[in-house]
């Protein structure tokens, strides 16, 4: 299967199902590393806003860089100011946090609401793991990022 073109997840067509659903809130988009993790997130019900898959997490020890991720695409989405809320949805490990946190300081000073998912996620681990009651708690319980 290929990727959708606008927010990298699994799609059938140009687009993924989320993206070609008009009822899905298009001001909030919900930051990840994968497409499993969408899939994880659409478990809890929690989540009617887009997504955006970035393909991995910043790791400097498998050398993987901000510009080896799809942060360039992110960007280029929040620049028509439809967009007023970021939740970073990266994993709860060190590359996972990393990530969120170079994210928040790019976003910020662009004027958007930066939340990152509220803490109770088993830490070290993959957001996919977490069952979707604690996960949907993380989402309710998200909390504005102090960068
Ligand atoms: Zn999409």
């Amino acid at each position: 299967s290929s990727s959708c073109a606008t927010c990298g997840n699994v799609a059938q067509e140009e687009l993924c199902n989320i993206c070609r659903d008009t009822r899905r809130d298009p001001s909030v988009i919900c930051v990840v590393e994968e497409p499993k993790d969408v899939v994880a997130i659409e478990r809890t019900r929690e989540f009617r806003g887009r997504y955006h898959v970035l393909g991995g997490a910043i790791s400097p020890i498998e050398g993987v860089g901000p510009d080896d991720l799809r942060i360039r695409e992110l960007l280029a989405r929040l620049a028509d100011g439809t967009v007023t809320e970021l939740i970073l949805a990266t994993d709860p490990n060190l590359e996972g946090e990393a990530t969120a946190t170079y994210l928040a300081r790019m976003i910020k000073p662009m004027g958007l609401k930066v939340t990152r998912l509220a803490s109770g996620l088993p830490v070290g681990g993959d957001l996919e793991y977490a069952d979707e009651v604690t996960l949907g708690r993380a989402f309710e319980g998200r909390r504005l990022l102090d960068v």
